[in-house]
């Protein structure tokens, strides 16, 4: 079922995740173990995270240095096969435009319908952590907007190939990314929003925002993108702090503002439970006012880690 279907149905504010596939060599058991305590409030999506490669340098017997190619968390598209046949739950999986040239993203999005997945999370992705920036693949999509049309164009059976007059059309629902702190490479959050704007006119059908640690920041990102002309629902992403190193890394990492009221609780802290129930009490703030507020769903990052989020899924739903 679409996102949007799930959405337009709910009685009540809904409730989602977002997981990260295992790290090549671990089998999928602890996965599912992160993911049953969570499945009793209901989620009707578990967003599952795409990683793209990246390049290590292996020392050879000669002493030289070489460059390897290792994609560390592989297996996007079979765990969102294996939790809709286990949870009877619908998977997201995030589709990104880096390692990716057209014809294997059509081919990757051929796979998902075949396996009966609705919707899929469009995304530019990082950069490679060794690159400065960016660089899209020779025949690949520079920004999430080239791919949406992509994707958008096989929802009209418009594949890369001309003469495929008839192509069944693979009709997906769209969601895409939102920043209320503005993404780290746009100039200002106007220009941001003015793309963002374009991800919907493309065909976008809902946003999905990064995590966040103040409502206000939310609230506002929610009514310029109203006067922009932004109609889409915009789902909030949280997480809860769980370690005391996040409070510097999550800002460095994801170009995010950590309030000080929270940093300095976590400061207070004299171990790291004390730590994950501040991160936990936070979260459950947020999410109260964010639901009296209206939001269509709550979307939690748990990184793998169900406990955080079973307490706080436990206040609220
Ligand atoms: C909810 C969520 C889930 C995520 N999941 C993943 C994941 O699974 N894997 C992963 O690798 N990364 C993931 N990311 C991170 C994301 O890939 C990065 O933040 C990336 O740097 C930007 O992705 P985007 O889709 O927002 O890019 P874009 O929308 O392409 O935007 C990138 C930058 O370019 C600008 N821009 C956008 N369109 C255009 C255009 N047409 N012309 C000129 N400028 C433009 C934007 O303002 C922005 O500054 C996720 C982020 C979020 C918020």
């Amino acid at each position: 079922m679409k996102i949007t279907d799930h959405l337009k149905n709910a009685k009540k504010t809904l409730f989602s995740f977002e997981i990260l596939p295992p790290l090549k060599g671990q089998d999928i058991k602890s996965l599912f173990g992160s993911i049953e305590p969570l499945i009793e409030f209901k989620p009707p999506f578990i967003d599952v995270t795409y990683h793209r490669e990246e390049y290590v340098f292996k020392k050879r017997e000669n002493g030289l240095l070489e460059r390897k190619t290792i994609r560390k968390r592989p297996g996007t598209v079979g765990i969102c096969a294996a939790i809709m046949n286990r949870f009877k739950v619908d998977a997201v999986p995030h589709i990104i435009c880096g390692g990716f040239s057209k014809e294997e993203t059509e081919n990757a999005l051929i796979d998902l319908n075949f396996l009966g997945i609705d919707n899929v999370l469009a995304l530019r992705g990082d950069n490679i952590k060794s690159e400065g920036s960016f660089v899209p693949e020779p025949d690949g999509h520079k920004y999430a907007t080239d791919l949406i049309e992509q994707v958008k164009n096989m929802s009209q059976g418009m594949y890369l190939d001309d003469d495929l007059q008839t192509a069944v059309p693979a009709n997906f629902c769209i969601g895409v990314a939102g920043y209320p702190e503005k993404h780290i490479e746009a100039p200002n959050l106007k220009t941001d929003l003015k793309y963002l704007k374009l991800k919907q006119d493309l065909g976008a059908d809902y946003i999905v925002t990064q995590m966040f640690f103040d409502n206000k920041k939310y609230f506002d990102f929610v009514n310029k993108c109203r006067e922009e002309g932004i109609t889409i629902p915009i789902i909030p992403g949280l997480k809860p702090i769980t370690t005391e190193k996040q409070i510097t890394v999550l800002p460095s990492i994801f170009h995010i503002d950590i309030p000080e009221e929270l940093s300095e609780a976590v400061e207070k802290c004299k171990n790291s439970d004390q730590v994950k129930q501040v991160g936990v009490e936070w979260s459950i703030q947020q999410s109260k006012e964010l639901a009296k507020f209206g939001v269509p769903c709550l979307h939690y990052y748990s990184m793998g880690k169900s406990d955080s989020v079973k307490q706080i899924a436990s206040a609220l739903f």
